[in-house]
């Protein structure tokens, strides 16, 4: 069966970077422990102790936060709100029921993953301001019962608490920064692996093409509630460590303006990076005190300065970036720096400095500290998952699983389908019959219907009217990454890849659908969560060998030539196992010796017993490999046969054709 070997393989990786890879991390993870371990007792001032102990406490949030803002690409206001419900939680078991830690921790984590479930299913229907509306009433709402539900909270008045009690010994400030550094390295593990796990990737996919991850089985409001969810859990974790942190807390801490502060850290730290949520939770925490210090401000702004210039000197060495584009901010910092020589008081020109050097990261830093880093110093490229995978890839192995070839012989069957847009006919009482084991080419004059067509068989549009059966089972009024699930895969006209992931991951969110692991598994790295792993990884990489594009496996897809990227879409597409893949337009943008290509796998996929739908305007391609052709014109179905029949129809030569043919 093993006839999807490709000559263009390559081998991907030297064994070597394996070794590298895992020990950076490792000796890294030694480093930051040995160094929060001993931070509390190195330095004496328990002011300093809390202070780092709050950055620790916030990187929790922003971890969160991050999974939302960074990887699903929403935005959530409410994050201090589920912040606060996460700390009076804690402070409320504590406070009425003499509750001990091992159980307010899982608690507030339950009920603010709970709360955040609850924000999510309703809120997450809409999006963009509308989202950021709904989540900005959520955290005021939360504040409004907080202050006002005095029987449980205590209102305005607050709660205190003490430190908790491990093991029946009260924890002083030293050993709750531990307990502190703990928990931050837990989430840290937790959420770095959730993020490189299938989950990450939906996360990831959401945001990249919500159409193409639905069309991918994943669906993208389950994993934007699911992703809510994780990161209000960490919200909550960050809260109850918060109340024990301050030993009190009241209402007006979780306001707007802790949750702007939680938002702007994020996109300073750098978004998608855990070093960003650390570097984004120490700005904000020291931000406001080195505001609140003349001299310390003085300190500050030199040190920008000097690392602005420090930082332009190396772009322009590396040709990264031009005179006039570091400029501005360059001359911004150093007259930041002038600035704060010539105030004589900060306590007016606080809030006009914040505001400045908000406006200045929002134009300058969009991808924050850690992507302008990144962008200075040419990002690595991450090996690790495919390492593994390349060895288990030396097996020889099948990239594409023989479609089921049981009966009946007709695949598809779409009657008398109507699509309205408004007085718009664009499909007009449609049938096509496709059979199994078939090439069907679907051709006509562009605006004639053939990708809606497409969009109706894939439930992105639900027909006005009409029937759609697909293997014997209706398609009508399913969700499109459930008829995807079926065995209905897809590429789109206008490409739509998943851009900011590497052209590996793209083919791994197609294999989704093959882990049944699920947080916890991902979480512990349970045998079935790295078997499942290992599997995919190698059935991506075979795929990519099967569509040429096995050397490209690291390369971020939107850095792919136009043609590659097409190539790339179905190969995707092949990681659904579909019985019925549809093709919109795959040789548009490609050159002859791509098209040539891209005909052969097409044949290849058809000896798979794989049934194809091929909208295509080159018309030698559509009679190489069409075995029926169906013509739309106007919405209307105006021939139908083998290619030959259809091409010497007059209607067909009248509408299309023709024009074609002169
Ligand atoms: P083709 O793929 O054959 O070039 P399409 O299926 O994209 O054509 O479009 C058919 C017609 O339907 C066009 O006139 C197009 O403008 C219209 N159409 C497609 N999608 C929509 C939509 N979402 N809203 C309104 N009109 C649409
Ligand atoms: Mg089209």
């Amino acid at each position: 069966m093993n006839t999807v070997t490709n000559p263009i393989a390559a081998p991907v990786s030297t064994p070597g970077l394996l070794a590298s890879v895992g020990r950076g991390p490792l000796l890294l993870g030694v480093l930051a422990i040995a160094a929060l371990a001993a931070f509390p007792l190195a330095v004496h001032n328990p002011y300093y102790v809390h202070l780092v102990e709050t950055i620790l406490i916030y990187a929790i949030v922003l971890f969160g936060l991050d999974i939302v803002v960074g990887y699903t690409g929403q935005v959530s206001l409410g994050h201090a709100g589920l912040f606060g419900i996460g700390a009076y939680t804690a402070g409320v078991l504590v406070f009425k029921l003499g509750v001990p830690l091992w159980m307010t921790l899982p608690a507030a984590i339950a009920v603010t993953a709970g709360f955040g479930a609850l924000l999510a299913l309703p809120a997450l229907r809409v999006s963009g301001p509308y989202l950021a509306m709904v989540t900005l009433a959520f955290g005021t709402i939360i504040q409004i019962l907080i202050n006002e539900m005095s029987f449980l909270t205590e209102g305005p008045l607050g709660i205190k608490l003490a430190k908790p009690e491990v093991f029946g010994h009260r924890l002083d400030e030293t050993q709750f920064f531990w307990l502190v550094s703990v928990m931050l390295l837990l989430a840290l593990l937790v959420v770095h692996r959730v993020l490189r796990s299938h989950l990450g990737r939906a996360f990831e996919a959401l945001r990249g093409s919500p159409v193409a991850s639905d069309c991918m089985g994943v669906s993208v409001y389950r994993y934007k509630v699911y992703a809510f969810v994780i990161s209000a859990g960490l919200a909550g974790l960050a809260g109850a460590l918060y109340a024990y942190s301050e030993q009190y807390i009241s209402p007006n801490t979780y306001n707007f303006e802790l949750t702007v502060l939680f938002l702007l850290a994020v996109i300073m730290g750098g978004r998608k990076s855990r070093t960003g949520a650390l570097l984004g939770a120490a700005i904000i925490v020291l931000l406001p005190k080195l505001l609140d210090d003349l001299q310390w401000f003085r300190t500050g702004a030199v040190a920008l300065a000097v690392l602005m210039v420090l930082g332009a000197a190396v772009l322009l060495a590396r040709r990264r970036t031009t005179v006039q584009r570091v400029a501005i901010p360059v001359a911004g910092s150093i007259a930041l720096a002038a600035v704060s020589f010539v105030l004589q008081s900060m306590t007016d020109w606080r809030l006009s400095v914040f505001g400045v050097i908000t406006l200045f990261v929002v134009y300058y830093l969009q991808d924050g500290i850690v992507g302008f880093v990144r962008k200075a110093l040419g990002r690595p490229v991450m090996a690790k998952a495919v390492n593994e995978a390349a060895e288990s890839a030396s097996q020889p192995e099948d990239a594409l699983v023989r479609a089921r070839a049981d009966a009946p012989a007709e695949l598809l069957l779409a009657q008398q389908v109507l699509m309205q847009f408004g007085g718009l006919k664009a499909l007009n009482q449609v049938d096509l019959r496709v059979m199994r084991g078939t090439v069907h080419g679907l051709i006509g004059p562009n605006g004639s219907g053939k990708s809606t067509m497409m969009n109706v068989l894939t439930g992105i549009y639900q027909p006005t009217a009409g029937a759609i059966t697909f293997a014997g089972t209706p398609v009508n009024g399913r969700t499109p990454s459930d008829i995807a699930l079926s065995g209905i895969a897809r590429t789109f006209q206008n490409v739509q890849l998943f851009g900011e992931m590497s052209a590996l991951n793209n083919v791994m969110v197609g294999l989704h659908h093959t882990f049944a692991s699920h947080m916890l598994d991902v979480a512990l790295h349970l045998p079935r969560y790295r078997r499942e792993h290992a599997q995919a990884t190698a059935r991506a990489l075979a795929l990519l060998r099967f569509v040429g594009l096995a050397d490209l496996a690291h390369e971020e897809a939107r850095n792919l030539p136009y043609g590659k990227q097409r190539l790339l879409e179905i190969a995707r597409a092949l990681a659904l196992d579909p019985q019925l893949l549809l093709l919109d337009e795959p040789a548009a943008g490609l050159t002859a010796p791509d098209i040539k290509e891209l005909v052969a796998i097409i044949a290849k996929i058809r000896a798979h017993g794989i049934t194809l739908i091929l909208i295509e305007h080159h018309m030698d391609v559509v009679m190489a490999i069409c075995d029926t052709v169906s013509v739309l014109d106007f919405g209307q179905k105006i021939a139908d046969g083998p290619p030959a029949a259809v091409r010497s129809d007059p209607k067909v030569i009248e509408a299309y054709l023709g024009g074609e043919a002169a």
